[in-house]
């Protein structure tokens, strides 16, 4: 017999997790939560369609853990205290040994964080599955995508690139499962909350890569009305990554890879000398550039500028 709405929403969805800030969970219409007074409710929506945004066989704990992942990623790009999260779930058939898989992701995720999975959506239709969450920040110290001014220092965490390797690799079938490093490292990546919250008061903006660091990149030079200058030979390659791919190929995954959940983010000159010495609440951070006026993004190597259109690099654009 095939589960029933309510016996699925009951058996995967709805465990607490002792939030004092939940006033009501799970069950009722809609949930009541406690924003602390002085902050702005921080919320941010994500859709992972079938297909489109994960591959058809992908293990479902992974779906989960990514559908959470996105949305704790925007949260933390924000400097917010990720809080409660939302989950619409649109379900081709009840499954039970993938719901309980895909339950196990997202909340072990969501544990790491504290994070409340207080509400959601059941419907039958095709595999979608979104997640909104919420948290909040002091309005005055979120980071914006809008605050970098000529001067500032430059800044990505992390290892860029890494999942956008590991996605590649599935895709060409060159490895499936997850105990491959770089298939972890896009199936599982870790939102950078700690590193967002440790920028609040310090960096003058910020955002997460989720495009690509080239693209994402315009678009905060664009918000802040700045043009910013990239040192490509500055770009963070991994251990790991530089195993696997030519040099060439690795600044490829690092400027155009998407699912790491990176934080780029700006620094006043005068306190970035404090993030040169090369990590944040854990998370390295790499120094790759610096913010000038005009518009659009300039690459150099060696103080020689490069044109990143030509030599193949034209789907950067
Ligand atoms: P309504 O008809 O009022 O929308 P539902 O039957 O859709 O109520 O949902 C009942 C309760 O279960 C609500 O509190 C809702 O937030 C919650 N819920 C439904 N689907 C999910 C889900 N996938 N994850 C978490 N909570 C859910
Ligand atoms: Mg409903």
């Amino acid at each position: 017999v095939p589960l029933g709405e309510f016996d699925l929403i009951e058996r995967y969805f709805s465990r607490g997790s002792g939030r004092r800030d939940v006033l009501l969970g799970v069950g009722d219409d809609a949930a009541l939560l406690e924003v602390p007074p002085g902050r702005a409710l921080v919320a941010a929506v994500d859709t992972l369609v079938e297909g489109r945004h994960f591959l058809p066989d992908a293990p479902a704990g992974s779906v989960g853990h990514q559908a959470l992942a996105v949305n704790l990623s925007d949260l933390a790009a924000m400097g917010a205290d990720p809080a409660w999260v939302l989950l619409s779930l649109s379900l081709p058939e009840s499954d039970e040994a993938w719901l309980q898989s895909f339950a196990s992701g997202l909340y072990a995720l969501a544990e790491r964080h504290a994070v409340e999975l207080v509400g959601g959506d059941t419907v039958r239709g095709p595999l979608v599955v979104t997640v909104t969450a919420l948290g909040s920040v002091e309005p005055a110290l979120a980071l914006r995508r809008d605050g970098a001014r000529p001067g500032d220092v430059l800044f990505v965490s992390g290892w860029p690139g890494e999942a956008g390797a590991g996605l590649e690799a599935l895709r060409n079938g060159a490895v499936r499962n997850d105990d491959d490093p770089l298939v972890r490292r896009y199936r599982y990546a870790e939102p950078r909350v700690e590193l967002g919250r440790a920028l609040r008061g310090r960096a003058s903006s910020a955002m997460d890569v989720s495009d690509g660091l080239y693209g994402d990149l315009q678009k905060l030079c664009k918000a802040s009305a700045v043009g910013a200058r990239l040192d490509l030979g500055q770009l963070p390659v991994s251990a790991e990554l530089a195993r696997h791919h030519a040099q060439a190929e690795c600044e490829r995954f690092v400027l155009s890879g998407g699912d790491d959940y990176e934080l780029l983010f700006t620094v006043p000159v005068d306190r970035a000398a404090g993030f040169e010495a090369g990590a944040l609440a854990g998370v390295p951070v790499h120094r790759i550039g610096v913010i000038e006026a005009g518009a659009g993004v300039r690459c150099e190597r060696d103080g020689c500028a490069v044109d990143l259109r030509g030599g193949g690099y034209d789907h950067f654009a």
